[in-house]
């Protein structure tokens, strides 16, 4: 195969800080966490995604659980290069096939600096890519939700992934204004460690609290459809001993209080900056949520009540930037210019 340089391949990477996706052929193929184990003594990978995660918080002296990503960039290369071949062996144990010329498109957020990209871009060619292109995520799930990038009208995507809350308005295939904060779902599990410790006097670690805020995740202290209160193992800390508690909603509401206002700071901040013939779209339009922080119960309540604009959740938010970034895959010729 490798004699003819025809393009016969193509696929799709969402290299999230929390997750890392990949679609092929209008597929996902790939949906793992973005994590690496290694072993110290040899060096060597010896496992990535959910193999991985499985030894995290568990592992014993040998091994050396890596997330390359983290607040949205990547914080080691040397990983994340591990982390594209390993889950792209991964995608081809099934009965695909990876020739030795195929295009790629990885989303990439859109404060990434130019030595950045160049740094993925060089990761993606080492794991055997003959093409690579880069498209930032908020343009990436705009196209995933539905809308269409190229036309003038504004649109407001806000994407709440791992480490990152990316605030972007977008309109004529560019990013107009945005923000990106450090305020994401790490920062809400560590919000539930710190108020479980205060409150309850117990120690859980940061997969206890994820399973805290996917069971009773709130942002809003009632709810129309309260979950039911979840029991909770963790270490007392005043007798060293096991206990358990429950947890309701209402407190996870409170608990997360203060990470949910600094996201919507962040909102209202960009609509000040926001040219006033787009504020006029977004009025009319609204906001749309995307990424894994979305599905937080009542969070599009309890933003379009501070901004006072419609706000919605949109399909299968875990995976709309991987979605986009397989549309403008396939339409490439369309949104070429919008990759880099
Ligand atoms: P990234 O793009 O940074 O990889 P994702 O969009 O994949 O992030 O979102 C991952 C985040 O979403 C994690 O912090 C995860 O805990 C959170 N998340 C996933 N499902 C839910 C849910 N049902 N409720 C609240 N948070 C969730
Ligand atoms: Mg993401």
């Amino acid at each position: 195969m490798g004699f003819f340089n025809f393009i016969t391949q193509e696929i799709a990477i969402d290299l999230g800080t929390a997750n890392f996706l990949i679609i092929h052929n209008d597929k996902i193929v790939v949906d793992e966490p973005s994590i690496v184990a290694y072993s110290r003594s040899s060096g060597k990978v010896i496992a990535v995604g959910s193999k991985a995660m499985q030894m995290e918080g568990k592992a014993h002296e040998d091994i050396r659980i890596v997330r390359p990503l983290k607040d949205g960039v990547i914080a080691d290369f040397h990983a994340a290069e591990h982390m594209i071949k390993g889950m792209l062996q991964m995608f081809q144990a099934g009965k695909n096939r990876l020739t030795s010329s195929f295009r790629m498109v990885i989303c990439v957020p859109s404060g990434i600096t130019e030595v950045e990209k160049r740094a993925i871009r060089d990761s993606a060619l080492i794991a055997g890519a003959k093409e690579v292109y880069l498209i930032h995520e908020p343009i990436a799930a705009a196209v995933g939700i539905g809308l269409d990038v190229l036309e003038p009208n504004g649109h407001m995507v806000i994407d709440i992934g791992g480490g990152t809350t990316e605030i972007a308005v977008i309109a004529l295939s560019g990013i107009v204004c945005d923000q990106s904060i450090r305020v994401a779902g790490d920062n809400f599990d560590s919000d539930i460690v710190h108020y479980m410790r205060r409150q309850h006097n117990i120690m859980i670690g940061k997969p206890t609290a994820e399973r805290i805020k996917l069971a009773v995740g709130s942002a809003l202290p009632e709810l129309q459809e309260p979950p039911e209160n979840v029991a909770i193992k963790g270490r007392d800390l005043m007798t060293g001993l096991p206990k358990q508690v429950e947890v309701s909603y209402t407190d996870v509401a409170r608990y997360l209080d203060r990470s949910l206002s600094k996201i919507e700071d962040a909102i209202l901040k960009t609509l000040e900056i926001t040219p006033p013939e787009l504020s006029g779209d977004i009025h009319q339009s609204g906001i749309y949520l995307t990424g894994g922080g979305a599905l937080l119960r009542g969070l599009d309540k309890r933003i379009s009540s501070r901004t006072k604009l419609p706000t919605h959740v949109v399909e299968d938010p875990l995976r709309a930037v991987v979605r986009g970034t397989g549309i403008a895959l396939k339409n490439i010729g369309r949104f070429r210019f919008l990759m880099r």
